[in-house]
């Protein structure tokens, strides 16, 4: 977005850029657009989404040079663990999480279960040590746009499931959206998309096709799908295009909680749609949701190793939030600390991997994105789905900022990532 910091490339080697940011070096994939060394990027997400002159590129960086500097401090300062009185045996798993990352899954359960202040502020200051450690202060931060509302599917926690007969339903056009990614790129800098919706076969594969196309070479953008059930062709069709990236979370790695909130997919179909992701070479975005019936630490351990195992670069945990038109109308949501505590944990068993804050938990509490990026958060979505078909898209109700202009939820989330001295810069690959 228009916090954003160019790069310069001092390498490339099979794809893969070196790109500088004031001293500092990340890695970017360069196959979708292919610099020279010594010319200057956007990346994005891992990805070099964009060439920039020369000229312009070293007049943003003038700009940046000193709050570059100011933010990193300011990271440096925060990220520090302080003294807190814990059993030697929370300490012991604590450190060893900090130094290997190699924990098992019940040292992970007993993190996660901890509901001593003391051991929680200890795990949620080495989770937010360690993504400083190894990524430092970049941040991404996505555009989403919810193009449809129209869903075949009847996930049980979802407020879009076709059952609920209570919801007005829409669809942008293909020009629409592509008129939003414009105006949110120019207007306001975003660099990535999402481009999300139910289960809506009005689209046809050629129609997503021209979507992704139009918007990756007219924006100079990461495209993300998040479109569920389609075939592996139809997602070679979007990589093809130009997407790199897919947000398909599996919900829950646990067979019977999987099939108790779904009755119309089996977790083996969900799995093998992000392994055929993953085989294309997506970026995949993917996690569960924390608080389905009868989900237990353990089931949360599981998806956590889970989503590691399927080589992930962006995880996606958020808690359910009950929609009063669904059969999960009087399920209790999940407590702010379960979904921190997952946050944190994530971190500590892949400190390098982008962790993303949701909607949802901002929803669950306002400062949930505050305390989601001190607690081993460092990716942001924020909505340009235009205002008229927000308050439509309501998976679950109350959805933060759904009131709110775009030009607002930039200005917000920009102040905050300064005041946590976040960069953005890209997190690399
Ligand atoms: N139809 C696509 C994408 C849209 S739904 C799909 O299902 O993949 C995107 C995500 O919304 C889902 O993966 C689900 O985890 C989340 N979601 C749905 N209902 C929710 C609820 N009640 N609370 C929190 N998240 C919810
Ligand atoms: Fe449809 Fe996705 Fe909601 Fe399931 S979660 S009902 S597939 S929009």
């Amino acid at each position: 977005m228009c916090y954003a910091i160019p790069g310069k490339v001092v390498s490339i080697e099979k794809d893969i850029a070196v790109i500088d940011y004031f001293g500092e070096t990340k890695k970017a994939r360069a196959d979708l657009v292919t610099p020279q060394v010594g010319e200057y990027v956007y990346a994005q997400g891992g990805f070099i989404v964009n060439l920039i002159p020369e000229k312009e590129a070293t007049k943003i960086l003038e700009a940046w040079k000193e709050m570059f500097f100011h933010l990193k401090q300011s990271d440096e300062a925060q990220a520090k663990i302080r003294e807190h009185r814990v059993s030697k045996e929370f300490k012991i798993i604590i450190n060893k999480a900090a130094q290997t990352s190699n924990l098992t899954k019940d040292e992970a359960v007993r993190l996660l279960k901890t509901t001593d202040s003391e051991e929680l502020k200890l795990l949620f200051e080495t989770a937010n040590q360690v993504r400083h450690r190894d990524l430092g202060n970049a941040c991404c931060v996505h555009g989403i746009i919810e193009f449809s509302n129209h869903c075949t599917k009847s996930c049980s926690y979802c407020g879009l499931r076709n059952q609920n007969t209570n919801l007005q339903r829409y669809r942008m056009t293909p020009e629409q959206i592509i008129n939003v990614a414009e105006k949110a790129t120019q207007d306001l800098g975003f660099k990535a998309f999402v481009l999300q919706s139910g289960e809506d076969e009005f689209y046809s594969d050629d129609m997503l096709v021209k979507v992704i196309k139009e918007i990756q070479t007219k924006c100079g953008a990461l495209v993300f799908v998040s479109v569920g059930n389609r075939s592996k062709k139809s997602y070679q069709k979007f990589y093809d295009a130009g997407a790199r990236a897919v947000l398909i979370r599996f919900e829950s790695s646990n067979p019977k909680i999987y099939s108790n909130v779904h009755n119309d997919s089996s977790l083996e179909e969900r799995l093998q749609l992000i392994k055929n992701a993953e085989e294309i070479s997506f970026l995949i975005a993917t996690g569960s949701l924390i608080g389905l019936p009868n989900q237990t630490e353990e089931d949360i351990v599981e998806d956590l190793f889970l989503t590691r195992e399927l080589g992930t670069e962006m995880y996606s945990f958020g808690p359910f939030l009950p929609h009063p038109d669904t059969p999960l109308a009087n399920q209790s949501k999940p407590s702010l600390d379960l979904v921190l505590k997952t946050l944190a944990v994530a971190r500590l068993l892949d400190p390098e991997a982008k962790i993303l804050i949701t909607t949802a938990l901002e929803t669950l509490v306002p400062e949930g994105k505050r305390l989601g990026l001190i607690s081993g958060g460092n990716s942001l979505m924020i909505n340009v789905t235009p205002q008229s078909y927000k308050e439509l898209y309501s998976i679950y109700p109350n959805k933060a900022g759904t009131k709110d202009e775009i030009e607002q939820a930039v200005d917000s989330t920009v102040s905050l990532l300064k005041s946590l001295g976040r960069a953005p810069t890209d997190l690399g690959v």
